[in-house]
């Protein structure tokens, strides 16, 4: 493979873009060299600028569950952009893809919608803290919410591939109203819950994590921490911003049957265009302006095009929602084929998988929380994703991330996966 195009591009980049990227994982800092130039995609794969062809285990880190430039996603796109491309009006589609999220999710009457993950996650906070008259929120170590100042403590994702889990910029005043306890260790929450009694609104959390790697919640820690908010009056956000719409209809609330109070959403609800979303009961909903006291606004939320991608996406899920079970056993095909080889060359490896959410951490402890997760050999996750990148196989550039697999994967693209994985696997050693 070549890549000289893609440097060239990059290099361009970097004289008018910071890091020549608009997010930075993009940038492949956590494993060196430059990032690959994308110029068209369809289906499961990417077609960079080089001309190479690549298998896409990230479809744009969630979105596009379907694969790249699936139709009815893209000619419903094209049919409302010749009709115009905002208002700042509102429109009927809206009310449609809201009526058809509150039918697929449980436990929620009502969703607004926003433009991404960070402002769902943001907006959904506020209103916790709106409803409750409580400031201090708790989140977890190595989940990530977004890049709003509040869930910038210990953030996962891009923000640990980087070393900034606290962000220069977030101030000790908005800090100190964020409190961080560890995943899967309720004794952690319970501790801060005795501590800040009365004064906290809202825990938020990454119902299956997906920002440090897949980490799963066992289910008394999950249970547990129902039970706790219910008792203490606190909010329970689950940021459903990757497992909604790609675990399920109804997200994790279905799969793990426990009911959030607020849910927030990106990724597949916007089928590919800038789409977020938080969504609860009447009753709290009802606290959001107009109706409410909690101002929260967009000039571009509710986007016609957002709007027409979301609702063609999510139709096609609530048609056939075999697609869920069909992308949870490739994941799991391509998981055990990955781990065999690895296991078969005596590489220390852990594999986290829930549904179509996994990782690869090359560590020989179970990965629980963030402190196991960033246990993790980064020589080796660099070697591999390299090596995999030669092989022609596009994997999250960073430990920290999740796979994402699209339906438009065949089991023919996940054998040449495995093969690929046996082609390099020396490297590893
Ligand atoms: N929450 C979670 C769980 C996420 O994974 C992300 C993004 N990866 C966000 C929030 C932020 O979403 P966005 O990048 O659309 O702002």
């Amino acid at each position: 493979m070549r890549y000289k195009r893609s440097s060239a591009l990059f290099a361009e980049a970097q004289k008018f873009i910071p890091g020549g990227v608009n997010s930075p994982v993009r940038a492949f800092k956590a494993v060196g060299g430059d990032p690959i130039f994308v110029k068209e995609a369809k289906g499961a794969y990417l077609y960079d600028e080089d001309g190479n062809r690549l298998i896409d285990y990230i479809a744009s880190w969630g979105p596009l569950i379907l694969g790249h430039a699936y139709e009815p996603v893209i000619n419903a796109v094209i049919e409302k952009a010749k009709k115009g491309t905002s208002f700042g009006m509102p429109t009927e589609i809206e009310t449609q893809l809201a009526e058809l999220a509150v039918s697929m999710v449980p436990n929620i009457d009502k969703i607004r919608f926003v433009n991404s993950g960070t402002e769902a996650c943001m907006s959904a906070v506020r209103l916790a803290r709106g409803y409750t008259g409580k400031d201090k929120v708790i989140k977890f170590a190595g989940c990530y919410h977004g890049h709003s100042d509040s869930f910038l403590i210990q953030a996962g994702s891009g923000a640990v591939t980087f070393g900034t889990p606290n962000s220069p910029g977030v101030t000790q005043g908005t800090a100190r109203d964020t409190l961080l306890a560890k995943y899967n260790n309720l004794e952690s929450v319970k501790s801060l819950a005795v501590a800040n009694k009365g004064e906290i609104a809202a825990v938020i959390i990454e119902p299956i994590a997906g920002n440090m790697g897949c980490i799963i919640p066992e289910e008394s820690f999950i249970k547990g921490l129902r039970e706790l908010c219910t008792q203490e009056g606190i909010l329970l956000i689950f940021d459903e911003v990757m497992t909604g719409f790609r675990l399920a209809k109804g997200g994790a609330q279905e799969v793990l049957g426990i009911d959030a109070d607020i849910v927030t959403f990106g990724k597949v609800i916007g089928g590919g265009l800038p789409v977020g979303a938080f969504a609860a009961r009447d009753e709290i909903m009802g606290y959001l302006a107009p109706d409410g006291p909690v101002y929260q606004a967009g000039t571009l939320s509710g986007n016609p095009l957002a709007m027409s991608a979301g609702l063609a996406m999510l139709t096609e899920l609530n048609k056939n929602p075999n697609v869920f079970r069909s992308l949870a056993d490739k994941t799991a095909y391509l998981g055990a084929g990955l781990a065999k080889v690895l296991s078969e060359n005596n590489i220390p490896f852990q594999k986290n998988r829930f549904g179509s959410m996994m990782s690869i951490h090359f560590t020989d402890e179970p990965v629980v929380d963030f402190e196991s997760a960033v246990k993790g050999n980064n020589d080796k996750f660099k070697k591999y994703f390299h090596g995999m990148l030669r092989e022609g196989v596009y994997l999250p550039p960073s430990a920290f991330e999740s796979y994402f697999l699209n339906d438009a994967l065949t089991y023919e693209d996940l054998d040449a996966t495995i093969a690929a994985l046996s082609n390099i696997v020396d490297d590893l050693k």
